[in-house]
């Protein structure tokens, strides 16, 4: 089914995907003729007790709602054209605005949120519900405490009400400071920005040439242009740019050839929580491929020589079978290309196929 409205489509193209520049999305997945609705726990985090997925840092629990009928599905074929997004002037009016015409149903604890906040939210579902026709129904906004400050957002399907829920942690945007610090700490296999990042008179430098490109100046340029007075938008852009060059330094140090530092745009966090939404709504191993011990997760990361290939979209898409489809799909909704392998391994996991 085609949607006109939309931003971006592409289309196979010896097995890559290429912008088409006409608008047209298609999801495909395999059967889902039942309601089902299940658990994930991917990662358990011990000082929250609770199932969570980190995504790019965050960290998500999830049930999966197979909304799915038999055969193909296209979850687009609800999408709209919808006025231009206007910014609202109080948080009190950007939550009516929301409740009214993003349909909305909870904005929870918003006097966490600011007005830049609150407005950029509205702003990005507005684009993805007039897009797909798809988002969240309740927005929940964490306070200090509730999330590491480095998990900036997240989804899952709440079991107790049945509802999609898209969190918000306001710690990440009021201490970015600490996500900034944080990036440079070297963890295990993980590499630390400081590798090749240093600072001089004051300023981030590039200290290491070999990491030199376009991109990596950009997120330099970003990196030193962050005050605590940034909007949400610039603190959004710069996590992603951090994810990115810390993917980018990752695959480097295992050896992967090919890889590029890649370019990264402030609603990439929230794309990525749509993906999984979305694969969520298709793909009915969800749960089990979100689980730690399923022969899915196995299989994935059964050996090195199979996770070079999700390893060459990024490192955290390497993490599990979800956070390699929410990290594609990110990639295909920018018009992303990837190569064959990457989107055969997309498609086995019924990964939304952007058409
Ligand atoms: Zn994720």
């Amino acid at each position: 089914m085609e949607i006109r409205n939309v931003v971006q489509s592409y289309s196979v193209n010896n097995g890559s995907y290429k912008a088409q520049g006409q608008n047209s999305f298609k999801f495909l997945s395999d059967d889902c003729s039942k309601k089902d609705v299940v658990d994930i726990s991917q990662k358990k985090d011990k000082k929250l007790n609770k199932n969570v997925i980190v995504t790019s840092g965050l960290a998500i629990v999830g049930t999966a709602l197979c909304a799915a009928t038999k055969g193909r599905l296209n979850i687009f074929k609800h999408a709209a054209k919808s006025a231009e997004f206007i910014n609202a002037k109080s948080v009190k009016e950007a939550v009516t605005y929301g409740k009214k015409d993003l349909k909305i149903q909870r904005y929870e604890n918003y006097d966490l949120a600011n007005l830049d906040m609150i407005n950029t939210l509205n702003e990005m579902l507005h684009k993805e519900k007039s897009l797909t026709g798809e988002i969240p129904q309740v927005i929940r906004f964490l306070k200090r405490g509730e999330l590491p400050v480095t998990a900036p957002m997240g989804y899952k399907l709440e079991p107790e009400i049945n509802k999609r829920v898209l969190f918000v942690n306001t710690d990440t945007f009021n201490r970015f400071d600490e996500v900034i610090k944080d990036a440079f700490v070297e963890r295990g296999k993980g590499t630390g920005l400081s590798n090749f990042i240093s600072i001089s008179n004051g300023k981030y430098v590039l200290s290491d040439l070999s990491y030199k490109s376009n991109t990596m100046d950009k997120f330099i340029e970003k990196l030193n242009a962050f005050n605590p007075n940034s909007s949400f938008k610039d603190k959004m852009e710069l996590y992603q740019g951090i994810a990115n060059a810390k993917s980018f330094a990752n695959a480097g140090k295992i050896g992967l050839k090919d890889c590029k530092m890649q370019d990264f745009a402030y609603d990439d966090i929230f794309v990525h929580e749509m993906g999984h939404m979305h694969h969520q709504l298709i793909y009915p191993k969800y749960q089990e491929a979100g689980s730690q011990m399923s022969q899915i997760r196995i299989d994935f990361a059964s050996d090195t020589a199979k996770l070079q290939i999700p390893y060459r979209v990024s490192s955290y898409a390497a993490s599990s079978p979800l956070e390699f489809v929410a990290e594609v799909y990110t990639g295909l909704r920018k018009g992303q290309h990837f190569d064959n392998e990457v989107m055969s391994l997309y498609r086995r996991y019924n990964g939304p196929i952007v058409n």
